[in-house]
Order: C-alpha cells, then sequence, then structure tokens
C-alpha cells in the first residue's frame, strides 16, 4: 500500500521537483496507538531522491504534525523512506552507498 502520490511535479533545467500528497488526514498516535490523531501543521521540506534522466529529483514532502486528543500529545509523521537528519531518501542512500 502506498499512502503518498505525487501531485504535481515541475521540471526544470537540470532539476525535478515532486510534490506529494498524502490521503489521511488522521493517523495513529505512537505514543497509545490510538487512530485519530488531529492534523495541526505541514510544514513540507524537501528530499533529495535518486536522480533521473541526468537530472536531479527533490520530494517536496509534507511533514505532518499531529496531535492526539487521547494521550493529549504531538507527534510528527514518521516516513519509512525518508531519514528525516539528513534529509534524503533510503532509496537514494543506498544508491550512494553501492556507486
Ligand atoms: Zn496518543
Amino acid at each position: 500500500m502506498n499512502p503518498e502520490e505525487p501531485e504535481s511535479f515541475t521540471e526544470e533545467e537540470n532539476k525535478i521537483t515532486l510534490k506529494l500528497r498524502f490521503l489521511q488526514d488522521e493517523i495513529t498516535c505512537p505514543h497509545c496507538n490510538t487512530h485519530g490523531g488531529k492534523l495541526k501543521q505541514n510544514r513540507p521540506i524537501l528530499i533529495r531522491d535518486l536522480s533521473v534522466f541526468g537530472k536531479i529529483v527533490y520530494l517536496n514532502t509534507p511533514r505532518r504534525q499531529f496531535y492526539c486528543q487521547h494521550c493529549q500529545r504531538h507527534f510528527t509523521e514518521k516516513l519509512p523512506f525518508v531519514d528525516w537528519e539528513r534529509r534524503y531518501t533510503q532509496r537514494y542512500e543506498e544508491w550512494v552507498f553501492w556507486v
């Protein structure tokens, strides 16, 4: 299952930016496992992905913060394909490692 899908992309001379959106506005809280965390804010960041046809690809990725009404805590959504600290995808990381 793949909840995120490209919403749009812009192509420049040597750079492609894919804008991702998410289909659900409620996710499961990692603290108490209750489904129904409410979206509080979204601060998209650019994440470097693999190059395609010699162009650098960036993912404009929503970084969403939620609030859980059940345990009253905030949490940030984790995306399995992104290393938030280093700001590129794990796909890219594997590729760099093997070159
Ligand atoms: Zn909770």
